[in-house]
């Protein structure tokens, strides 16, 4: 029984063993694709390439001076566009990290909360000290907690 109970621990063992890289690479692509180019970004590296292009054509006669500036008008208006999505889009993941930090403090907010409620956050400096503690680990003065009659 023992053996058996033992060789269950070791398959278990073993499949996340092989697992683990499998679940920390699917993380590790989650964080890659931050950085590949968004479908704005393209466009406006796709839009930057062709005005290059049509600068070049011009440049070495194969572009006539109507079609180039046709052409790069289009490509502009194009970049333009493009380069405005991009903007919009980091202004929308900057707003998301906001949002964030925000959070952040929401919750450092309710610590201190919390350690005023429970006593244990110093009256003179703020240091927010270990659950039962009695004086400020900070500053060494009586906090609210001490005050109260201990138990028994
Ligand atoms: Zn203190």
């Amino acid at each position: 029984m023992a053996l058996i109970v033992g060789a269950a621990l070791l398959t278990g063992g073993v499949i996340l063993y092989i697992l683990l890289p499998v679940i920390q690479g699917r993380f590790a692509s989650l964080e890659r694709s931050e950085d590949e180019l968004t479908e704005s970004e393209a466009k406006k590296r796709v839009s930057l390439l062709a005005l290059r292009d049509v600068e070049y054509d011009f440049a070495t006669g194969k572009l006539d001076e109507r079609d180039y500036k046709e052409l790069k008008g289009e490509i502009s208006r194009e970049a333009l566009a493009a380069l405005r999505e991009v903007e919009a889009e980091s202004e929308r993941r900057r707003g998301g990290a906001a949002a964030e930090r925000a959070g952040g403090i929401e919750a450092d907010i309710a610590a201190v909360r919390e350690g005023l409620r429970t006593g244990t956050t110093c009256h003179s400096c703020g240091h927010m000290n270990a659950d039962g503690s009695h004086f400020c680990a900070n500053c060494g003065a009586q906090l609210p907690a001490a005050t109260e009659t201990p138990p028994g």
